[in-house]
């Protein structure tokens, strides 16, 4: 693709050249977190018959778990599980590092990549130790994204890893943290990678659907947007069996899955896209990402509308009070005015609004129904 033609000495586009027999893009794919050695073997074993098409496997040792007390990676002792099954199914194998120690114990067991999570990106500290302990080693390492949508943070701990002389640099795209519920895990705000790309087009940039969404479901859309975007990459959260796994269930699919939701996508042809659609798709990604948002505002607007509903029971108040409604509409229609949209359309959505939100008023009014509407 196109930011690999820039680095033909790169490490990440050896995986996607037709020499090696893969395609294009790079996949990579594996458990969120190594548990047994039994379920990494059966998990890459299972991946490499049923794809065919994967370039690298990924597992978790250490997790960055939001809470103390839940499973937070099997430690050291899985670093050979998964080396061996690697080794087994003649694929490289990549692992989260998130401080030296780390690095030195995947350097000694033979890890061949190394990726850095969205929680350690965020600390230039640590990004820094890591990087000193990295000095004079060559070994290709992916830096995913801060949790928070700062693009300057994500290349300065790019630049630190430059710094000390790692050439052979992938990103990866997770998503961005928001206190907003939306339907994504990670809301991808597409716009900042295509920012990235536009001001380091020599680094490949690889999606990450499975933290982004979140869900099953939501993997085959993100993967099929993250080719419609001309990105380089996918990796995919990959379980023998997701529903019983230890960490991230919910967004695993199992090898059979992984090999439908690849097979299923369409690949463009990058320059043609990166050219001339990138900018439809992203700009169709940013209006997506408006209407969900106006529909979780919708539903928690309704959820006050039943609040006041409730109070309105409580306090033997009628729903609907004339003076309050010309108060909304004078409002919507002033602040309508003041961002270009007509007066018919302001009205036409606010009496929509206003049915529902009644409709929603009721629901609580009418609950036990010891009083009358007055
Ligand atoms: C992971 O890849 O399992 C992980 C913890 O991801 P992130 O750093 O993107 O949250
Ligand atoms: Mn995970």
């Amino acid at each position: 693709m196109d930011s690999f033609k820039a680095v033909k000495s790169n490490f990440f586009s050896s995986l996607v050249t037709s020499e090696n027999g893969y395609q294009s893009p790079m996949v990579i794919a594996g458990p969120c977190s190594a548990e047994t050695e039994q379920q990494v073997f059966d998990t890459v074993k299972q991946i490499t018959e049923r794809t065919g098409r994967v370039s690298m496997i990924r597992a978790g040792i250490w997790k960055p778990r939001t809470r103390p007390n839940t499973f937070e990676g099997v430690g050291p002792v899985g670093l050979p599980w998964v080396v061996n099954a690697g080794k087994t199914f003649g694929l490289p194998v990549c692992v989260e590092v998130a401080n030296p120690l780390h690095v030195e114990l995947c350097l000694k067991m033979g890890i061949d990549v190394l990726w850095i999570g969205a929680r350690t990106t965020v600390s230039p500290f640590i990004i820094q130790e890591i990087a000193e302990s990295l000095k004079g080693v060559d070994i290709p390492l992916m830096v995913k994204n801060p949790v928070n949508p700062d693009l300057d943070l994500w290349l300065g701990a790019v630049e630190r890893f430059r710094n000390v002389g790692i050439e052979k640099i992938a990103v990866i795209h997770r998503g961005f943290s928001t206190y907003e519920k939306t339907i994504y895990r990670n809301p991808p705000m597409w716009e900042i990678p295509i920012e990235l790309r536009r001001r380091h087009p020599e680094i490949p940039v690889i999606v990450d659907p499975s933290h982004m969404g979140g869900a099953r479901e939501l993997i085959k859309p993100l993967s099929q947007q993250a080719m419609d975007m001309g990105f380089d990459g996918l990796m995919i959260e990959t379980h023998h069996n997701p529903d019983m796994a230890w960490s991230d269930a919910k967004q695993q699919l199992t090898p059979d899955a992984l090999a439908n939701v690849l097979s299923a996508l369409v690949v463009r042809q990058p320059n043609v896209m990166q050219d001339e659609y990138a900018p439809l798709s992203e700009l169709r990604a940013r209006v997506d990402r408006i209407d969900d948002y106006i529909i979780e505002l919708m539903g928690e607007r309704m959820g006050i509308s039943e609040e006041i509903g409730k109070f309105k029971k409580e306090h033997r108040l009628a729903i609907h009070q004339a003076s309050r409604w010309s108060h909304i509409v004078g409002r919507a229609l002033q602040k309508g005015k003041n961002t270009n949209l007509s007066e018919d359309f302001i009205l036409k959505v606010f009496q929509q609004i206003h049915n529902e939100s009644i409709r929603h008023q009721s629901l609580k009014l009418n609950q036990n129904g010891n009083h009358t509407v007055e």
